[in-house]
């Protein structure tokens, strides 16, 4: 059965000689779903792909060892950051000087931390915080749980981060952190206290003024509730309620603002419909496929609805799925917070990974992890539109592809910046102690995004360039803007 595998392309390492896998039940990354229960079963991929052939769990999605060395394919991330700044470089011939200064991070912290576990043993964990630029303004980037986080990963991400809030045209820089994790290898409670000792180990280089982490892949609201009463804790008690901004993407009821959960996808949504205008396409009617259905994914898919656009394909970490009728995006999304994943769903079949590539959609939008549109996967793509809801999901072949294919895309750092812009708002309404109306965010949300839409489609123009380097000519042109005006000190 490998073999066929082997055949359709798949990119997998050699089965293990072992027939003893180790199963996990896998939590779609939302700690507290069935409180960490440990089910016995076998890998719902393996099963997908009939590896292993064995019959299916009845509840819950799992996947084994085997698996996880599947998704964990990877290329140098940071250094396809650094050739973009090179590439956008090239065409405004940027000050060399300050882009010698982009190209570097400012602060990495490692840390190792140990936890307690359930049974009472100590577990040693590492955790990265990567803050890369704050000329605009106070470092500001998610925490991702993920067993492939590192430094390199990381890195890249936080250099991201500095392009999106230029882009946008926010007061923060850029940062990243994480923590090299599976959580569903951990129970609640075990994740808690890696949540909280990891803010304890990042201490004073975090803070409200000074760096301020939000959710991203695996954290949620309640994981940023964890973080901010632990810095909360460890301050002088009359500082602490001036200290509710040092997290975004909080539960409303702890200082979160209404309207960030769906930001990211909004946002999205946004940039999809002014592409739409610009070119006089119809999206009443039109198709569209996405890979990822956690926070940024579910929300686009669900917003993309409101247009009356129909969603075919759908992928995520358990499999993939396809309904030529279409996909009810609010009915997937019942299904997913109960289920933990996609695969399964009743109302769709399942597919490969190739044949949801292949789904010919008007719109594609990723957003899972980075790197997803490679070579083979770009060379499969059959859309009109790439709507980067993940950051980085295309790597350097896959842009290339996809610019030979002539498919439009709306980069990573103007797509997905909405997630960043209604922290802003978060960040600033706690500062003022005020809150702010739903229909308030969205009209500020959309004004900001769509300027600089605007901005990246000039320059794309004007420069004669893909969207992705004008994306990072917008950005580079303010920041060198603010080194030119205030100089390098001393
Ligand atoms: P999430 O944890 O809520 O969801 C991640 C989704 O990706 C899940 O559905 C998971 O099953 C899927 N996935 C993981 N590995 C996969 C694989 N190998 N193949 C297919 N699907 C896979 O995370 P999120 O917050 O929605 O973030 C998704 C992406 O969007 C990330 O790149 C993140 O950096 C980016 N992003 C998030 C935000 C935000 O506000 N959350 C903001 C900007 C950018």
């Amino acid at each position: 059965m490998r073999n066929n595998d082997q055949k359709k392309g798949l990119d997998l390492k050699p089965l293990p000689t072992s027939k003893e896998w180790k199963l996990l039940y896998y939590q779609h990354g939302r700690p507290g779903l069935d409180e960490g229960k440990k089910l016995k079963g076998l890998c719902s991929y393996c099963d997908l792909q009939s590896i292993c052939g064995l019959p299916k769990p009845e509840t819950g999605v799992w996947r084994c060892e085997y698996y996880k060395s599947k998704v964990s394919r990877k290329s140098n991330l940071h250094e396809n950051v650094l050739k973009l700044v090179e590439k956008a470089q090239s065409v405004n011939n940027f000050d060399r000087d300050i882009a010698k200064i982009m190209a570097e991070t400012m602060n990495e912290l490692v840390v190792h931390f140990p936890v307690k576990m359930d049974d009472d043993h100590v577990k040693v964990f590492t955790g990265y915080r990567v803050q890369h630029n704050n000329a605009l303004g106070p470092f500001k980037g998610g925490l991702r749980f993920h067993p492939m986080v590192d430094i390199d990963e990381v890195r890249a991400l936080a250099t991201m981060m500095t392009w999106k809030t230029a882009i946008v045209n926010i007061p923060f820089g850029g940062a990243k952190g994480g923590i090299q994790i599976d959580p569903a290898d951990y129970s609640p409670k075990e994740l808690e206290r890696i949540a909280r000792r990891f803010t304890f180990a990042l201490g004073n280089n975090i803070g409200p003024e000074y760096d301020i982490p939000a959710p991203d892949v695996n954290t949620n609201p309640k994981i940023m509730a964890w973080i901010q009463d632990t810095y909360m804790s460890t301050i002088a008690p009359d500082e602490r309620n001036r200290c509710l901004h040092v997290v975004t993407g909080k539960p409303i009821d702890s200082g979160g603002s209404v309207g960030r959960e769906k930001a990211t996808g909004q946002g999205v949504v946004f940039c999809i419909e002014k592409w739409a205008q610009d070119n006089g396409f119809n999206l009443k009617g039109a198709t569209y496929s996405v890979q990822g259905y956690g926070n940024v994914g579910s929300w686009a898919a669900r917003l993309m609805k409101m247009n009356g656009s129909k969603m075919i394909a759908v992928e995520d970490v358990t499999g993939s799925i396809k309904n030529n009728q279409g996909i009810d995006p609010d009915d997937l999304a019942l299904y997913v917070k109960e289920h933990g994943g996609v695969v399964d769903y009743p109302k769709a079949k399942a597919i490969s990974h190739e044949a949801f590539f292949s789904t010919k959609v008007d719109i594609f939008i990723p957003a899972a992890l980075e790197n997803a549109i490679n070579k083979d996967a770009a060379e499969l793509l059959n859309v009109k539109l790439v709507a980067e809801g993940a950051n980085g999901p295309t790597d350097e072949d896959g842009d290339e592809i996809l610019q030979r294919k002539k498919i439009d895309v709306i980069p990573d750092i103007l797509c997905n910046s909405g997630g960043v812009i209604v922290s802003y708002f978060e960040w600033l309404k706690n500062k003022r102690s005020e809150f702010w109306e739903l229909d308030e965010i969205d009209t500020k949300l959309k004004k900001i995004i769509i300027s600089a839409y605007d901005r990246v489609r000039d320059a794309a123009e004007k420069y004669k360039v893909d969207w992705r380097t004008a994306a990072q000519i917008v950005a580079l042109y303010r920041l060198e803007m603010v080194y030119k005006e205030r100089g390098i000190f001393p």
